[in-house]
């Protein structure tokens, strides 16, 4: 191959990580610190999550709800309890994707709890020191989820919001639990252990997930060696202090 060509191809995969779907790579705009601390702003547009994943999770401008990624579509969980599918140019100002390419699928259950589905699923993976991408499908004898509603400026912190957030008990609800199982080491930047989100199979219902129990579903899960972040370069980002998030704050803000 002549000199040139090989240039252009370098620069090609050099322009355009993703290219090829970047299979294995979890990425994440902006930290959960910032969005503990109020950085609501939307700073990226969903559509550019779509080229960085086909599942995950996050929020979006002014924390306007739970965002779900579902088979490359973004849903849009608000504190009324509905659900959207949102157009590309909504902007988010904190979200984690990746693309599903599960190696590790297994039936599970019976579970009666989210912290017993967390020890179901630890007891499967090969270390805790990667990422994992997660997706449980199945029918659910109860679960619970929780939105939060739009803020306005000045923006209060997160634990404050939570307090105001709206949950929603469902019973015999069929659907898919979307997330990701994070490091431990992981903490301040992101959320550490299980952070899941939940959509209905009617694209009707869905939330950040708080609990849920089943008799039987199957978990697929996708293991993650790289992690990609992006940080925000618009909104109050760059002028927020983000070094005094306490990581039991993000524990009780997330369970
Ligand atoms: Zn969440």
């Amino acid at each position: 191959m002549k000199k040139p060509v090989v240039i252009a191809f370098a620069l090609f995969f050099w322009a355009f990580p993703t290219f090829a779907g970047d299979a294995g790579a979890l990425y994440q705009f902006s930290t959960i610190q910032a969005l503990m601390e109020g950085v609501y702003d939307g700073a990226a547009p969903v559509g550019g999550l779509k080229a960085r994943g086909d599942m995950g999770l996050g929020t979006f401008d002014a924390l306007d709800g739970e965002m779900v990624v579902l088979d490359g579509k973004v849903f849009q969980v608000k504190s009324d309890g509905s659900v959207r599918v949102v157009p590309d140019e909504l902007t988010t100002p904190f979200a984690t994707v990746a693309f599903a390419q599960p190696t590790i699928v297994k039936d599970l259950g019976p579970v009666a709890s989210l912290a017993e589905l967390e020890k179901a699923i630890d007891a499967l993976l090969p270390t805790t020191n990667l990422f994992y991408a997660v997706q449980v499908h199945g029918r659910f004898a109860a679960l619970k989820t929780r939105s939060v509603p739009a803020q306005k400026k000045p923006f209060p912190k997160l634990t404050e919001v939570v307090k105001t957030q709206a949950v929603f008990p469902f019973r015999d609800i069929a659907g898919t639990l979307v997330g990701f199982r994070s490091p431990g080491f992981s903490g301040g930047l992101t959320v550490p252990g299980y952070h899941l989100h939940f959509l209905d199979k009617e694209r009707t219902r869905g939330g950040h997930l708080l609990d849920c129990t089943f008799a039987a579903a199957r978990l697929e899960i996708t293991v993650l060696p790289r992690w990609n972040v992006e940080l925000p370069e618009r909104g109050a980002f760059a002028g927020s202090d983000l070094t005094r998030t306490r990581e039991e704050d993000v524990r009780k803000v997330e369970k």
